[in-house]
């Protein structure tokens, strides 16, 4: 229980990685903000099941990941209710496949808003309580495509490699305050993000469903294994440890090995 008395806001949380996130964090006694889309009733079977399973106070804000007033009140509702946000997971993401000339342009500037910019706007809003208190934990969701791409994923693959990008300066900027910024860069991972993009893979490369998760997916991962969320929530426990303070500006993979190839 050594985050007792810390406060997590997780964007993207309602389901996949983040209420991974979400859950593993409050295990460890934090109270957390959920956020996210997602039916009324399902949302707050998950807020209230955390509450229930982990003893902690856990809050919902439905602020859209691509408006930056939006997320700037998130942190402030935060703030208000807790004191600070002393952990601030950046894990917001959509996916959209298709070949650059066709890729449809809202598709391009929602993706650079959710995945990239939105981490940008909940940073600068948390930052200044983070600094009072002299600790903090930033830890944003970059992927396997922050140090290499794929075809037909040009807006995620930018975005992702500018998270890393992100992460680094932010890292430097607040060195000596006591506050770490790192980013996880899973390899795939089983999330509804993941299986709502087989269609569009199916459509692009003329596959079948089991071509797409053998011939594409799994192929860029040699452990042949899709990454859990368990595993990767258990990397973002680790780097708000003590243990962990000197691990800063890093981008973290936990891709079976695939960037290792
Ligand atoms: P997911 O679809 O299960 O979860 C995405 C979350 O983001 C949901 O809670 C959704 O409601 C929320 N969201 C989407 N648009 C939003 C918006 N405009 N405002 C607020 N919330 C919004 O997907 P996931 O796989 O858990 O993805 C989480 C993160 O992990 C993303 O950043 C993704 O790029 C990254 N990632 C996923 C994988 C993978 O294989 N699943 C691999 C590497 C990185």
């Amino acid at each position: 229980m050594f985050l007792k008395d810390r406060t997590a806001l997780v964007t993207g949380s309602t389901s996949g990685i983040g209420l991974a996130y979400a859950r593993a964090l409050a295990a460890e006694g934090a109270n957390v903000v959920i956020n996210g889309f997602g039916d009324a009733d399902a949302v707050e079977k998950e807020r209230a099941g955390i509450e229930k399973d982990f003893n902690v106070k856990a809050r919902y804000s439905a602020a859209n990941m691509m408006k930056p007033d939006e997320i700037a009140a998130m942190v402030a509702q935060a703030e208000t209710e807790f004191g600070a946000v002393d952990i601030l997971v950046n894990n917001a993401g959509i996916q959209h496949v298709a070949p650059v000339d066709e890729f449809p342009i809202e598709k391009w500037d929602q993706i650079i808003a959710i995945n990239l910019s939105s981490a940008f706007h909940a940073t600068r809003s948390a930052l200044p309580k983070m600094k009072a208190k002299g600790w903090g934990r930033i830890i944003n969701t970059a992927s396997a495509h922050a140090f290499v791409a794929s075809p037909f994923k040009s807006a995620y693959v930018s975005a992702k490699h500018g998270i890393a990008g992100f992460t680094k300066t932010v890292a430097l900027e607040v060195a000596t305050n006591g506050i770490t910024v790192n980013a996880i860069a899973p390899g795939y991972v089983w999330t509804p993000l993941v299986e709502k993009q087989i269609p569009d893979t199916m459509k692009a490369r003329n596959m079948t469903k089991e071509q797409v998760i053998n011939d594409v997916l799994l192929l860029a991962q040699p452990t042949k294994e899709f990454v859990t969320v368990e595993q990767v929530a258990a990397l973002a426990v680790f780097l708000c440890t003590d243990a962990a303070k000197s691990i800063t500006g890093a981008t973290l993979p936990m891709d079976g090995g695939w960037t290792a190839a």
